[in-house]
């Protein structure tokens, strides 16, 4: 008698049903089943449930049943869940013969050449980026609602099942206010007490147009730098399918065909140069006066548009004297943004952050600990340097509290937009900047602690705090004492982050906002 291998069939009750997925998956390793024995069919509306083909039996897991048998590590779930949002009609077949296939190989996810592995890597870091995508470029239009008060809806067209995971940034952002976000595959709901997720809908039940457009262009035509045009680098982040849905999007063209002329214009008004403006950056200062409206209700504006804002901020007078204000810089995705307090004189000058002697012990802290700088989102709690003059020497003062809760804005742009896993604090003022209220680096240092939004952060001291200290035996504990710190953010990194965006191959989107 020949034995006929049981096939199995798995409905799940929504296209992005990865919770369903899971269970299904965590019941059919625990039996051994092989992944050419299931097949898996989305969004039936059969309420999820597998069933064996050969019959009516259910398998019948509980919802534990498996976890314990099946392990699947952290990073395995959360490639995964990416994995399952995608578009691709494989995805739920793929995501089970790489769990399958991770029983027996653990360490299968590091062999990137592997093809089930480089796919599902590749859908993965086309989700994120999908994801990323909505968070900057869905806009609110304000209606009137039954009741006499107001709402936001918004439509946006995303390219894969992302709706309803990207759903809570959104409950997190604008917490105070009713919204809708209609896609065509699904739709999520703020209340301002519960979020729902509904079916899809159609643009044309999303208001067109308000006054709140207005805020959006005034806001992206001052603070749009005709000198820092890039076309080809803004439409690779603002690709033209978001533009339908944008309100600034008819300023775009103008802009850019005026971008030639209007540098000229500002070159030839620029002021004189102060003494340490080394590099051509008056055309940047000369639209520092502007600032952006403080009630434009946003979401992370993309890449270039922040970078632009930092460079033209004249929020606090911090930006007179300096010479150009320091954006952060690393991957787009990265997993670990590094806080600095602000730019220091060769900062300055250069145009980065961290590459003066701070910089320097830095990257060699790093590198001992296993991290690499160029995989870190590395930026400063305050983008202008504030130095005292000295001669012809220019002397670093540190920021005052004022001066870093004005600056916070940026740094939380700067936030929303990497979506770091974790985030490390240098000194005070980093640490002042992301908890809100001053603290003593000794008391809180080397432990990894939750902040608001759900953020993961660790603080440890400032590199140039280390430069300062005199007395060697000191120096040498001190030092320790640091790469111990940063080994607690590789090690938490290795544990409990995705390690995706980190171990992605060097085609990863990098970027200097
Ligand atoms: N110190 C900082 O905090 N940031 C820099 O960018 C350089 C030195």
């Amino acid at each position: 008698m020949t034995m006929i291998a049981k096939k199995w069939h798995v409905a799940l009750a929504g296209p992005d049903d990865f919770a369903e997925w899971a269970k299904a998956a965590a019941g059919l390793l625990a039996a051994g089943t092989d992944p050419a024995h299931v097949t898996w069919e989305m969004g039936g509306g059969h309420g999820g449930g597998a069933r064996d083909l050969f019959g009516a039996q259910s398998i019948a897991w509980q919802d534990d049943q498996g976890a314990s048998k099946a392990e699947l590590s952290a990073d395995l779930k959360t490639l995964l869940r990416l994995v399952t949002l995608h578009r691709d009609s494989d995805r739920f077949a793929l995501a089970y013969r790489l769990a399958w296939r991770c029983q027996a190989m653990p360490h299968l996810l590091r062999i990137c050449s592997d093809a089930d592995v480089f796919r599902a890597q590749r859908m993965a870091k086309s989700v994120r980026r999908d994801m990323h995508k909505m968070t900057a470029f869905v806009r609110f239009r304000k209606i009137k609602t039954g009741d006499g008060g107001e709402a936001f809806v918004a439509w946006f067209e995303p390219e894969h099942y992302i709706t309803r995971a990207t759903a809570p940034f959104f409950m997190r952002r604008f917490a105070g206010m009713r919204w809708s976000i209609l896609t065509p595959d699904a739709s999520a709901h703020w209340d301002l007490e519960t979020l729902s997720t509904g079916p899809g809908s159609v643009r044309a039940l999303a208001p067109d147009s308000d006054a709140l457009e207005d805020v959006w262009r005034t806001y992206y035509a001052s603070i749009f730098n005709p000198a820092r045009l890039k076309v080809k680098a803004m439409q690779a982040e603002m690709a033209k399918k978001y533009w339908k849905n944008l309100p600034e999007a008819p300023l775009i063209a103008p802009l850019i065909r005026g971008a030639q002329s209007r540098t000229q214009q500002m070159i030839e008004t620029a002021p004189k140069p102060a003494r340490h403006e080394r590099r051509s950056t008056n055309v940047v200062k000369t639209i520092a006066e502007r600032t952006l409206p403080s009630d434009a209700v946003s979401t992370a504006p993309s890449q270039e548009i922040l970078r632009a804002g930092i460079l033209a901020c004249a929020r606090c007078p911090l930006h007179a004297p300096a010479t150009q204000a320091i954006p952060g810089e690393g991957p787009a995705h990265a997993a670990l943004m590094i806080v600095g307090e602000q730019p220091g004189d060769q900062e300055d000058l250069a145009g980065r952050p961290f590459v003066g002697p701070a910089g320097k012990l830095l990257d060699i802290a790093l590198k001992r600990a296993g991290i690499a700088r160029e995989e870190a989102f590395v930026t400063n709690a305050v983008k202008h340097f504030k130095f005292e003059p000295r001669g012809k020497q220019r002397l670093h003062k540190r920021p005052d509290a004022g001066e870093i809760d004005h600056c916070k804005w940026w740094l939380q742009n700067e936030i929303e937009l990497v979506q770091p896993q974790l985030i490390l604090a240098l000194g005070a003022t980093a640490a002042r900047s992301l908890l809100g209220l001053p603290v003593k680096i000794n008391e809180v240092r080397g432990e990894v602690r939750k902040i608001a939004n759900e953020r993961s952060l660790l603080i440890t001291v400032h590199p140039s705090y280390l430069l300062r200290l005199q007395n060697e035996e000191e120096k040498r504990s001190a030092w320790q004492f640091f790469l111990q710190d940063l080994s607690i953010a590789r090690n938490w990194l290795d544990e409990f982050g995705t390690s995706l965006p980190a171990h992605e191959p060097a085609t990863s989107a990098h970027c200097a906002i």
